[in-house]
């Protein structure tokens, strides 16, 4: 019976990971994460009443000598993330990030036939995408990028073609570093990160400012779950699959976070679409307040405007790396260039537009100083620059529901 079998996911630090999401979107049996310590695996293994089950990061390699069959794809790239149970109650170990690279790769496949790849990372990923690219005829070379040596780039890849970045680097909650800047590769035509958290790294956003596509790690993560669950069930999934869940659990990661002008309703509609979705609140001002354990208006008056952006970066910064969330951020937030990668990393950007003449600027400094015509001509134009969707703001209640509806959360 379907429904009766247990699978699951080992590795060592897995709170913040989406398979069990995953695979409940592709349903009928019960999917758990059995987080281990170093040196758990083998009483893991013995003691397991699980059909099946994921492997990931630091235990790959290390449940090969529990295999009693290995897949030749699995033996030849020397990694194992699914383990099946064998009818005498031994393992097959098989490899699934395969299928999910490849599937992140898609259509571009044939257009990199014979030109170069470069891969930065030299750990079990690196060698899965050696292993795809190599059956694609797509020639490639390994930078190995590591925490341990600084290495000689530019002279021998500046011709690379795809850049796959197979290393953690920019991983949550590491965000906003790159392994390497694409501009320094100027032949480069596409960036794939395997990392999926943030849906977009530094070295995303970097490539995608150079014009380059980039493409995040999300749907080779969904690929190789829904390949896993093939040969957990022994049947083949629906075609289209891996494309539907991967959009869902797109739009769930995504924080929604709101800009629009002082008194537009940012914070109020925040809470109503908070209501709706059923997704946590964060409200930058408030937090900013809490950080200075003082008011807006005080922070203003004490401290200046240039201290307050500064402040409100930094909780931009931190608020920007969650998932999932509604996020309410100041009027003036679109102000600092800085500000808009921190957005863009993980959030879908709302723009609340209001009639100028309705905007409630009681207890808004520099509404109130600088005058909200002036406001309003700097800020509308960069509003729209940042945002995916605009809203036109009626009631609280209609908005979010408009928001909630548009969106698809
Ligand atoms: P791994 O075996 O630990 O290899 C990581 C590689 O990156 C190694 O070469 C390592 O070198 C280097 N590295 C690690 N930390 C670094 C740092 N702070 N600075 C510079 N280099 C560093 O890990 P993996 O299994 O290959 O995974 C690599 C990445 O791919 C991870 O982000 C993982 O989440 C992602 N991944 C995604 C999917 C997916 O489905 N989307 C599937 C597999 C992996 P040193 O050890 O010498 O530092």
């Amino acid at each position: 019976m379907k429904g009766s079998r247990k699978y699951g996911l080992v590795g060592r630090h897995l709170s913040h990971s989406y398979s069990p999401a995953i695979h409940a979107m592709i349903g009928g049996y019960e999917y758990r994460l059995c987080p281990l310590e170093p040196g758990e695996l083998a009483d893991f293994i013995r003691a397991t009443d699980l059909d099946g089950f994921n492997v990931t990061i630091p235990y790959k390699k290390e449940v090969i000598p529990f295999c009693q069959e290995l897949s030749p794809r699995a033996a030849a790239i020397g990694s194992v993330n699914t383990m099946l149970r064998l009818p005498d109650g031994g393992w097959r170990g098989d490899n699934t990030d395969y299928d999910g690279f490849l599937h992140l790769l898609g259509a571009d496949a044939a257009a990199f036939c014979g030109k170069k790849a470069l891969i930065l990372g030299d750990g079990g990923a690196a060698a899965t995408v050696r292993a795809v690219l190599g059956d694609l005829n797509i020639s490639h070379e390994t930078l190995r990028i590591s925490r341990h040596v600084i290495p000689d780039i530019h002279d021998r890849h500046y011709d690379a073609d795809l850049i796959v970045n197979a290393t953690p680097v920019g991983m949550y909650p590491e965000n906003g570093k790159s392994p390497v800047d694409p501009g320094d590769f100027p032949a480069c035509r596409l960036v794939l990160d395997l990392i999926y958290n943030p849906a977009k790294t530094a070295l995303m956003l970097m490539a995608e400012r150079l014009g380059i596509p980039a493409r995040g790690g999300l749907g080779m993560l969904c690929a190789q779950a829904v390949r896993a669950a093939e040969l957990f069930l022994g049947e083949s999934l629906p075609e289209g699959l891996v494309d539907r869940i991967t959009e869902k659990i797109r739009r769930d990661m995504l924080n929604v976070l709101l800009v629009g002008m002082p008194g537009c309703g940012k914070t109020t509609i925040g809470r109503r679409l908070a209501g709706l979705t059923g997704r946590p609140l964060l409200d930058t001002d408030e937090l900013i307040q809490e950080k200075a354990g003082m008011s807006i208006p005080d922070i203003f008056e004490k401290h200046g405007e240039t201290y307050f952006r500064e402040l409100e970066t930094a909780v931009l910064r931190k608020v920007t790396k969650e998932s999932g969330k509604i996020i309410a951020t100041g009027g003036g937030v679109v102000t600092v260039p800085e500000n808009f990668d921190l957005i863009r990393q993980n959030s879908i950007c709302v723009f609340l537009d209001r009639e100028k003449e309705k905007l409630d600027i009681s207890g808004r400094p520099l509404s109130r100083f600088v005058g909200i015509d002036g406001l309003y001509r700097q800020r509308i134009p960069l509003y729209r620059a940042w945002a995916d969707f605009t809203f036109r703001v009626y009631d609280p209640d209609t908005t979010a529901g408009n928001i909630k509806k548009e969106l698809g959360l």
